[in-house]
């Protein structure tokens, strides 16, 4: 079943995998029918330093440092040739400003040494800039270049195994899993999605489940005596 009423999507009882990402994917689309990425940028450079910054810091304090860092460094020509000090006093309230700040520069030198000063549109090469790993290069994909990936991040994951999405709490397992069961063009958004609704709703301590659309059918659904489904540990 597709609907775009939540209401509706409260209502079915999806008891497979399958069934039950469809019905997630409709009722986050209508719960959330506007993405919106957190971090302010205005190219896909400026996203990756945005994110590389976001490591252990809010987006609200990134969003803060960012309109002089990117005054001072706006592409990787000029942030591969910035001073290090400089940098460092730029983002220093972001934290661990240091190891970030030689993530920026040596990023960004990798990108004017390896890639004429393009941030690259794939994920073979993205990958192998410093201080980039899969779910960075899946939200630059699908956001600075238009290409579907899916961002594994501490939400996906937790959301991921909650609603039986998933046996796995490896991310690679879980992307690869999400992949499987979702069209491939709603990856990006969808995975964005449910970002916003583990922030919003499925918190990591105590999930909302009264407030929640997928109750219904979530396998986790905090009832009575019944405690939340964990994913089982597995291996690569
Ligand atoms: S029903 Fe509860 S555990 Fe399941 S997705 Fe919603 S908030 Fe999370």
């Amino acid at each position: 079943m597709r609907t775009s009423d939540p209401a509706a999507v409260m209502t079915v009882r999806p008891r497979t995998p399958q069934g039950r990402a469809r019905a997630v994917v409709d009722g986050l689309r209508t719960a959330y029918p506007t993405i919106v990425i957190p971090l302010d940028h205005a190219s896909p450079f400026q996203l990756l330093a945005a994110i590389i910054l976001s490591a252990q810091c809010t987006d609200a304090r990134v969003n803060q440092v960012t309109p002089a860092l990117f005054a001072y460094a706006p592409d990787a020509a000029t942030m591969a040739a910035a001073e290090l000090g400089e940098i460092e006093r730029l983002i220093h309230s972001t934290g661990f400003f240091r190891a970030k700040a030689r993530s920026l520069i040596g990023m960004a030198q990798a990108v004017v040494g390896r890639f004429d000063g393009q941030v690259p549109g794939t994920m073979e090469d993205l990958v192998t800039l410093p201080g980039v790993g899969r779910k960075t290069a899946n939200v630059i994909l699908g956001h600075g270049f238009g290409v579907p990936g899916i961002a594994v991040d501490t939400h996906v994951l937790r959301l991921s195994g909650r609603l039986g999405l998933t046996e796995s709490s490896d991310p690679v397992r879980v992307e690869r899993d999400l992949c499987a069961l979702w069209p491939r063009r709603e990856w990006s958004d969808a995975s964005m999605r449910l970002i916003y609704h583990g922030r919003a709703v499925c918190v990591a301590r105590s999930p909302r489940c009264g407030a929640c659309i997928f109750a219904k059918f979530c396998p986790s659904a905090r009832v009575p005596s019944a405690p939340l489904r964990r994913p089982s540990q597995t291996t690569r």
